[in-house]
Formats: C-alpha cells, structure tokens, sequence
C-alpha cells in the first residue's frame, strides 16, 4: 500500500508536537489489531509477550540511535519533565546540594521545585539579558559538595540551546552533569561522557505526552531519600525494567514507531545534519530580514525553537491569521516572551520551514 501525498498542514507547535506522517499511519493501521495479535496496543497486558517485545525493541533501538553505553540505564517513566524536576533531586541529591545554571524559564523551574529536597543553589544565571545567551562554564560557580549540576540542554520558550556540554571534570567538579533534554533529544548526538543523568518528557522529539525518558549512569542508582515514592526511585524502576507498575504502554509503542522511523532516516547524525539545514534557512532568513528579528546570540540559537517577533508588533495577528490560511500551524510565541515561535523538531521537514520562510517573506513584502 502507498501512502497518499500528504496534504496536512505544517505544525510548528512547541509540544506536543507534530509527529513523522508514518509514524501516525502506522499507528492507525494497528490501532484495531496489532500484528494479528487481535488486540490493539492499548489492551494489551504490560507482561504479555506482545507488549514485551514492543518494550525490548524500543529500548534497543532508542539504545542504538543515542549511542547509550552500557553503564547508562534506559527508563521509560511518567510524570513529564516536571515530575522529573522533584524526582531528580529525590534520587541524587541526598538531602544535600545541588547546583542549577539558569538559562531560561525550564532550568528556573527545575531550581525552584528542587528546593523542596535540597539545598539548590544558581551556579550561573543569564536572566539579567532575558535569557538570549548561555554563560561561559568557566565562569560557573560551582559548589566542591554539589551533589550534582543541572542543566536544560534546550531552553524551548527561550530558544536556547548548548552547541556543546560543558565538561565538568575539566572544571574541576566531581558532580555528575544533569540534563533536561526534552525538547531537543534525539536532534543531534548526546556526549555520554560528560553526562550523569538526562530526562526528557517525550511530546517533543519523540512520542506521545504521558511517557519521560530516563538515561541515568549505574553508579547514580540507589541512593534515593526515604520520602522518594517507589514508583519513582530510579533503583526500583531499573530493577523493575520500567513495569514496576504499569507503564504507559500505548505512549512507549508509538515512540517506538518514531525511533523506527528515526533508524530508517539514517539515525541521529543525518537527523542532526538536517536540522542544522532546516535551522540555518530560517535564521538566515530572519536575520537579513527588515521586519523580523531574533533576539538569541547566534552561538546558542536553538536548531529546535525559534522564536522570533515582529518589529511591528501590531501585526502579530495578521501575522498568524495569515498563516494558519496558509496551513501553517501554531506559530504563537510563548505567553511569557510573546512574538511568535516556530518549532521545528525531528518531524518538521524542510520543506515546511521552505514554506514558513516563504510565507513570511510574502507577508514582509505586503507590510512595506
Ligand atoms: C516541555 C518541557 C518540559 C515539561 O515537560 P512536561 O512533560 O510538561 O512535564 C520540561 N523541560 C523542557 C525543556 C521542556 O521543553
């Protein structure tokens, strides 16, 4: 059977957000009966064969596109990232310190719910410049007791993002490196090495809201603090293979499509070299435009979310108006920066930022 072309519009929403076209067919064509099995998905036992199979090959394929190594377990939670912002310090911080550097809106989320567990302390802030740069870590102020440092690896509302992880041990920290990469994992390589824990909610880059992804290092397991509820100490998940209680089954099968459909893209490096492309046509575009403009220092602008206003504010809304006529969707800019923000995940192809770029150059022309 081929496909139809397509003829949805383009989703630039931050998340949850568009999905691979494939992705979605192949989980309505299973929706009544999968595999023969005659059940779908969602009425399958956790601990059944089928489902268990489903679960084996989404961790090793997620294993095999993010290069995990073996000492890093692979935990498919609940809770989104926000869950994980409590969890975290629950399981790693021992009652201690921990140290957060704040470059947008979800790393200050991340400091204020750790306070409840430890003492979180600002190792760096950029909010003096709205959040439109990254700091240097040579200049972080990190605590010799850290239990660990937080980072988020893609600030999504800012449009921030690390071009590179900082490499605590060169700094001169034991702390193991915690990343919130929600909203760009899967864009691009993780460098292991540098790393203690990252999380990730996945209605972003990776599959339906309702499943958080866990990459955490052996060593990190078993130290979590009394009050830390089973379900979501990091031990009792490993040893439990993620069904210590029931997992949502449904969101781990579809991001399992997605990260077959990742493997036949070519993996993580040819995904990584075409949002580089999709992202450097819409900044070019920006920047050498009259009426939009992008706030972010060019070294950390984010290859996943763009956000970008108008010069005429007045216009916002003939902006988006416009556009949605166009089938382009959900372009509207965070409540907290305004403006406009196009995200442009792993699902977005290049020809929708073609015809964003397109739209906006149009809608340029019809302003003067
Ligand atoms: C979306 C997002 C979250 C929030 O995830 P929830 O699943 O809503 O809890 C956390 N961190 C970052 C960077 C995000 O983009």
């Amino acid at each position: 059977m081929t496909a139809p072309a397509s003829t949805r519009p383009y989703n630039f929403s931050a998340g949850p957000a568009a999905f691979p076209e494939e992705v979605l067919r192949l989980a309505a064509a299973d929706m009544l009966d999968w595999h023969g099995s005659g059940m779908g998905v969602m009425e399958m036992s956790h601990r059944g064969k089928e489902f268990i199979s489903i679960y084996e090959q989404a961790e090793a394929d997620l294993r095999e596109l993010l290069a995990v190594p073996a000492h890093f377990r692979i935990l498919f939670m609940q809770g989104g990232g926000l869950a994980e912002n409590a969890i975290v310090p629950l399981n790693l911080s021992r009652g201690t310190a921990a140290d957060f550097v704040i470059t947008g809106s979800w790393s200050q989320k991340s400091l204020k719910e750790a306070r409840k567990y430890c003492t979180a302390r600002v190792a760096a802030s950029t909010e003096a410049d709205g959040h439109t740069t990254l700091p240097d870590p040579a200049g972080w102020q990190l605590g010799s007791d850290a239990a660990y440092v937080h980072i988020c690896t893609n600030e999504t509302i800012h449009g921030v993002e690390f071009q590179a992880l900082p490499d605590l041990k060169a700094l001169g920290s034991k702390a193991p490196l915690v990343i919130d990469f929600s909203s760009h994992v899967a864009s691009r390589p993780v460098d292991w090495s540098r790393v203690g824990l990252a999380f990730g909610g996945a209605q972003k880059n990776l599959g339906p809201a309702g499943v958080t992804l866990v990459v955490v290092r052996e060593d990190l397991l078993g130290h979590a603090l009394p009050a830390c509820p089973s379900a979501f100490d990091y031990r009792i998940v490993a040893d439990n293979h993620s069904m210590y209680n029931t997992p949502p089954t449904w969101a781990i099968y579809i991001a399992g499509l997605t990260f077959q459909w990742l493997k036949k893209q070519g993996g993580i490096a040819a995904m990584e070299q075409r949002n580089i492309a999709k992202a450097t046509l819409l900044y070019d575009f920006i920047d050498h435009s009259q009426l939009y403009v992008n706030k972010v220092a060019p070294g950390c602008r984010s290859r996943m979310n763009v956000p970008f206003f108008l010069r005429d504010e007045s216009r916002n809304d003939a902006f988006l108006a416009g556009a949605k006529n166009r089938g382009l969707l959900q372009l509207k800019g965070h409540k907290s920066v305004g403006g406009m923000r196009a995200s442009i995940y792993n699902a977005m192809p290049i020809a929708g930022v073609q015809a964003l770029v397109d739209y906006m150059q149009e809608f340029e022309r019809t302003q003067s």
